[in-house]
Formats: structure tokens, sequence, C-alpha cells
């Protein structure tokens, strides 16, 4: 089966057969996926100042490889499953675009070779190839996790082993997993001296995708792990709050209404997104690409959003409350004329992001 995809036409196996990692599973191709890789070929374009090479690590038909070799960049794709290695060739091929295609275990691989991108694109967990990854990349890793369950909480122990943080499924569960996964990131970058700053971030259809840009130093890297921390949570009223540090101080009990609280950590807590970078690679979804006006949408609603590490859903709220809900423009126009920042987010269409806390949100808009 055919695929047109961005400016490249690439070839994909009719169904699903499974993961691509691990020999004899077939070859995957995820359409659902299409926005993902639409994004990653903008943000290709913004970053090809500085970059030139490419590694597709997980590179199962090639598509990622073949958009990036279009997009101009030096690209490398890895598989250890065999059909995926002549896939990927052959894909190259009919776009009449050059990149080594690489039979081989990526982590052995990124051991001995250097990129400026390296692009971890697994089914499921990354955690398995991220040590290799900040070993080999130079510039930028961006990495996809389609493990939301375990990421949020919803999976606990599988969540602790695989990301060394107590997750915990609370309302915003896809923010949880998200910065699950970016205080994994930023804690495997550390341990090689690297910073990893993530600059773009989107929680979309069941997986995670961030990309992180890498700066080497340890004094650099001390300041991206004094970003992780604690969110406490309380199921009961949505009260919520965070505190930066390694060490959890649990606050046990809600301020708010006396209920036991939760605690997940070490989470990220620092700006998932960096508003101009993502601004810049809006700019650069070019209107021919399939999802243009979805991933358009996506990334201006992200520039948007404040830095709060944890969102509210309006709907959620007012039911706790037993009140009725009201239209969003009107509801966040309430938080700012009581003085608060507030924005929407990408995670749903009545989730915000406020600096008030759940109290002073319900003084402001009841
Ligand atoms: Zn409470």
């Amino acid at each position: 089966m055919d695929v047109r995809e961005g400016d490249v036409t690439v070839e994909v196996p009719e169904a699903r057969h499974g993961a691509s990692e691990g020999a004899g599973s077939g070859v995957f191709y995820n359409p659902v996926q299409e926005l993902n890789r639409d994004i990653t070929a903008a943000v290709l374009r913004v970053v090809a100042d500085d970059c030139e090479t490419y590694l597709d690590a997980m590179t199962a038909s090639g598509v990622r490889a073949v958009r990036a070799a279009a997009a101009g960049y030096d690209v490398t794709a890895c598989d250890v499953d065999p059909e995926a290695v002549e896939l990927a060739r052959r894909n190259l091929a009919r776009n009449g675009l050059d990149g080594d295609v690489v039979h081989r275990n990526v982590n052995a691989h990124m051991h001995e070779h250097g990129y400026d991108v390296v692009d971890l694109d697994p089914f499921g967990t990354p955690i398995p190839f991220v040590d290799a990854a900040f070993r080999s990349a130079r510039r930028y890793v961006c990495v996809t996790a389609t493990d939301t369950a375990p990421l949020c909480g919803a999976h606990f122990e599988s969540g602790v082993r695989s990301y060394g943080a107590v997750p915990r499924n609370t309302e915003f569960h896809a923010e949880m997993g998200l910065r699950v996964l970016l205080s994994a990131l930023v804690r495997t970058a550390a341990r090689y001296d690297v910073a990893a700053r993530p600059v773009l971030s989107h929680v979309s259809s069941h997986y995670v995708r961030t990309y992180l840009e890498l700066s080497d130093g340890a004094k650099a890297a001390d300041s991206q792990v004094a970003q992780l921390g604690h969110i406490d949570h309380c199921q009961r009223c949505l009260w919520r709050n965070t505190e930066r540090g390694f060490i959890a101080n649990p606050i046990r009990e809600c301020p708010n209404c006396g209920q036991s609280t939760w605690t997940a950590g070490p989470v990220w807590l620092g700006p998932a997104h960096d508003s101009s970078f993502v601004d810049r690679v809006r700019e650069s979804v070019p209107e021919r690409f399939g999802t243009a006006k979805q991933a358009q949408g996506l990334l201006e609603t992200i520039a948007d959003e404040l830095h709060e590490p944890t969102h509210f859903d309006q709907h959620k709220l007012y039911k706790r409350w037993n009140e009725s809900s009201i239209a969003m423009d009107e509801f966040l126009d309430s938080l700012r004329a009581a003085g608060y920042e507030a924005s929407r987010t990408h995670f749903g269409g009545t989730t915000f992001k406020t600096d008030a806390d759940v109290t002073a949100v319900r003084d402001a808009v009841l």
C-alpha cells in the first residue's frame, strides 16, 4: 500500500503486525501518527541551520527517514528487522533520496555514532533506548512514548519501574504522563552531564511526543535537575500543590477540604515548551501537509499555554461544585478579571492553566 505524507510517497505494510522493534515482529506503520511526523518535519526545518545529520532510530517503513531526507538532512535509518531495512531502502530510493539504512541493534549503533538529531519512535516505552540516544545526539533528541497507561499512573507499578518516578492517576492524566516522561529524560541526560531542555511537547491520540534541545555541561544539567519535583493532589476537591526538589515533602492532608492527598514525583515541573520555538515550528508547517490545519491549531494552543505544571478541566471542577459550567472564553475572562493568569491547553477543549489555586478559581468564577 502506498501512502503520501508531506513531500514523499512511501510503501507501507497493508496491515499492522506489531512493533518494529524485535526480530520477526513485522514492520509497523501507524497512520494515526501522521500529525506527529508532520510536526517533526516542521521541527527539522526550524533547526536546519544547526543540524545536518538525523538518525531514525527505529525506522520500520522508513517514513521518518524519508521525510527527513526530503527536508535536506543527511539521514541514517536503523532497524533490527531485515524486512524493515529492505523496505526503508526501497522507500528512500523511490523518492530519489540518499540515506544509510543500517541493520543493527540501534543501541549498539548509537554508542558508536553521533548525530545532530536522534529520533526515538518506538512502539511502547522509549526507555530502553534513551541512554544511548543522549550519548549519540549532539543537538536534539525527539522522543515518542505510546505507553501512556504506565506514564499517567493507570498501570502504577509499570510506571514506577520504567520511569523511576511515582505517577498518579489524576484527572490531568495526560499531563502527568508527559511530566513523568520528561523527568526520566532529563535525569537520563544529566547522567552524562547533558542538559535536556524541552522545546516542544504534546500529548495526542494516546501518545506523548517531546523535543529536547541539548547542551553540554554539569552546571547546565544541574539547572535542569533543579526543575524536578513533586505534585501533591487532592482527588476530592482537585486542589494541588507543586514543590521542587528530589526529596518529597508530602502534604498528606488537603488544606482546602481535609481529604488525604497523594504525591507524584519526581516529575518535570519546568516549562514543557519554548513559545518562540513553537511559533517557528507552526510557521514551518506547509499547507500541503496532510495534517497542516490540525498541527497549526495544536501548536498555536501550545505556544499560548502558561508554564504551570498542571492543568484543570473546567467541567470536572463544576461537577465537583454541583454547578453548571459556562463557556470557556467567559470562564477565562472571569479568571483574568480577578487578576489571575489563565490560558487554554492542548490537553482538551475544556482544560485550562492558571496561577490561581482551586479555591481562588471558584471564587473568581462562581
Ligand atoms: Zn481537597
